[in-house]
């Protein structure tokens, strides 16, 4: 399944180093490749991560209950968890779980669109920070073996969209808020309706 969104910057935000040079090394070779960028997908998977223990309780993430990954639990440990591979890796992927692919199909526009601020942090600073306002376009790539993986994105989304959870550096200062856009109509409802988004994610989980 292929999902389709923006993310609408309501403040700036900032990029990692790594997510800029996966941008120039991809870049020489085929410029219109579309662009892996981890600092986004971690936002998401703390989104959802966040999603679960706001609606769901414990037991649905391995971070969150125990700190480690899922290759990484005990047997004992394994049994906590209400499902195991926790729903999280098996969307966002952990090793030997492939999970979702997801890219930034504008990321070139989004890194030309860099420009340094001035920011005067209380008592220190001013200092200048390299942001982006600029929208991200992002395609996010499931393929069929866990069909609850959009409902698992959409329930991160939600969260981005209220601004709880954000992107990058300085982000108790305000920076890395969005809004979500998504290109499906009907996702987009669901995205807006947790209640709903909460059924339906329990019926696709079984739990
Ligand atoms: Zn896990």
């Amino acid at each position: 399944m292929k999902i389709e969104l923006t993310l609408i910057p309501v403040t700036p935000f900032t990029l990692t180093p790594s997510d800029i040079c996966s941008l120039f090394k991809k870049g020489e070779n085929n410029i219109n490749m579309p662009f892996y960028v981890s600092s986004i997908k971690g936002m998401l998977r703390a989104a959802s991560i966040f999603g679960f223990r706001s609606r769901f309780g414990d037991g649905y993430s391995c971070e969150d209950t125990f700190n480690k990954t899922c290759p990484e639990l005990t047997e004992k440990e394994r049994n906590v968890l209400k499902t195991f591979p926790c729903p999280i890796c098996k969307t966002y992927g952990m090793l030997g779980l492939k999970g979702c692919s997801l890219f930034i199909t504008n990321l070139n526009e989004v890194v030309e669109g860099k420009e340094l601020i001035n920011y005067r942090f209380l008592f220190r600073g001013p200092y200048y920070i390299s942001v982006s306002q600029k929208p991200l376009d992002i395609v996010i790539i499931c393929d069929d073996k866990f069909k609850c993986s959009p409902l698992v994105i959409l329930l991160g989304l939600h969260y981005i969209d209220k601004g709880i959870i954000r992107l990058g550096k300085f982000k108790s200062r305000g920076f890395g808020i969005f809004k979500v856009k998504m290109k499906n109509g009907e996702l987009q409802k669901l995205l807006n309706n947790i209640d709903i988004l909460e059924n339906e994610l329990k019926k696709c989980l079984g739990v």
